[in-house]
């Protein structure tokens, strides 16, 4: 049969899906330039492909633009079209940076970093999903009975990461139904969420090339644990040393490591919203699941919001290079973009008030009430989507971070998500998020 390749040109949105448009492989070079033509209102199509109100209506043009840097060419040598895809930026006509575009906004949220603290990020986002498919078979977690029924699946995943320039760390049957666990490596700036992005698609390019299907959502059995993204930071400097450790320091961290993580727990709750982004989101930051209920740090504890991790160096250097701390309030259902940008922006506010590093939780803190919390200066994360856009509505600082553009469009899209799901019992909306995520 006749074909002609073609290329996709990805963004990953606001609702947290990968949409964009395909051309011709013959004129990517010259839509390097002149992009493909994007429309303002697809910034407010929600996950379930509802419309938002919000203020550009039939009104106005974008482009676009594919960034050749990104590309992905994986044959799967299996007869059909190879995965050919590009992610883009979001720009006006006149090639200005949009308030929308999700690669933009952490664009500006990295330069933030730069100019304030002299900081590159360096972060790999760890993504756990769940088979969805007839032949997904319940295996007891971490079995090698397990593993061996996916050894194909996990050997076609494992080669075409590699071809999409994205390095598999290892494959886990994690404890959830069906779950399984793949991190990745770190990756400097923007090339993290864009390593996320392309990850997705590929165990979900990779799963259908075998006859699976995956589910990255937030939560699917009520009674089990989640799927959640983890996102591991440090940073570099300028020379591209590591400068998260200090001997020295509380928990091991350096002081502007310290006041970054501060930031990130005083403002969590008002960014929440952005990285915890469905409604189900909710139910998997609940007490007990191995996630985040509460904006705390941890050490050796699964269940902060930020947790330092164990690292197996011994030499200072070595622990330097590998010392990262977790933030493990996010799932897929988030752009990997946006999810960065709000670390950061809290990050540095942080840095900028000079916050000290608040003490290692150890205890169960479902056991304590908010006037003990409080007293602990912790408090319970918002405990619905509905709470959360109002606590990122009432922020300034969001304004600040974002735009008000941005944040009213946001809260726009959001709030049609939650119409769409009106009425629905709560397996239902699992379920509904379950056909998109
Ligand atoms: N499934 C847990 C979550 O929703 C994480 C379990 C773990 O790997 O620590 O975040
Ligand atoms: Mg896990």
């Amino acid at each position: 049969m006749i074909g002609e390749p073609l290329v996709f040109v990805a963004t990953s949105d606001l609702a947290g899906l990968v949409r964009g448009k395909a051309f011709a492989e013959s004129e990517l070079a010259a839509r390097q330039t002149r992009g493909i033509g994007w429309v303002p209102t697809n910034a407010l199509i929600t996950c379930f492909d509802n419309l938002g109100d919000g203020p550009y209506g039939s009104l106005g043009d974008l482009l676009l633009v594919p960034d050749a840097e990104t590309r992905v060419v994986v044959d799967y040598e299996d007869g059909s079209p190879a995965e050919n895809f590009a992610i883009g930026n979001i720009v006006t006509l006149d090639g200005e940076p949009w308030e929308c575009c999700t690669r933009g906004q952490l664009a500006s949220a990295l330069e933030r970093l730069q100019s304030v603290a002299g900081l590159q990020l360096y972060s790999a986002f760890e993504h756990e999903f769940q088979l969805v498919s007839p032949q997904a078979s319940d295996n007891p977690a971490f079995s090698m009975h397990g593993h061996r029924l996916q050894a194909h699946f996990s050997e076609v995943l494992f080669a075409a990461l590699r071809k999409a320039g994205v390095e598999p760390d290892s494959f886990i049957n994690e404890y959830g139904r069906d779950q399984y666990e793949l991190p990745i490596g770190a990756s400097l700036g923007i090339d993290a969420a864009d390593a996320a992005v392309v990850f997705r698609q590929i165990v979900q390019a990779s799963a259908k090339r075998c006859q699976q299907s995956v589910s990255f959502s937030p939560i699917r059995d009520l009674d089990g644990v989640g799927n959640g993204v983890h996102v591991h930071l440090s940073f570099k400097n300028a020379a591209g040393e590591p400068v998260m450790y200090d001997a020295g320091g509380k928990h091991g961290l350096s002081s502007v490591a310290g006041s970054f993580i501060a930031g990130v727990l005083k403002y969590l709750p008002e960014f929440l919203c952005l990285t915890a982004p469905s409604e189900i989101s909710y139910q998997r930051l609940t007490p007990h699941r191995w996630s985040a209920a509460f904006n705390n740090l941890g050490a050796q504890d699964r269940e902060a919001a930020m947790r330092i991790c164990p690292i197996s160096g011994r030499m200072q250097e070595t622990i330097a290079r590998q010392f990262n701390v977790e933030y493990r309030a996010a799932d897929a259902a988030a752009s990997p973009y946006l999810v960065l940008a709000a670390l950061i922006h809290a990050g540095v506010q942080g840095i900028e008030e000079q916050l000290p590093l608040p003490d290692a939780t150890t205890d169960d803190l479902s056991l304590l009430d908010t006037a003990q919390l409080t007293a602990r200066g912790i408090e319970r994360l918002p405990q619905s989507l509905s709470e959360a856009l109002s606590r990122f509505e009432q922020s300034d600082h969001t304004d600040a971070w974002f735009g008000e553009t941005f944040k009213s469009v946001y809260v726009a899209l959001k709030k049609a998500e939650l119409a769409y799901l009106d009425g629905l019992t709560i397996e239902q909306k699992c379920a509904a998020y379950g056909r998109v995520f």
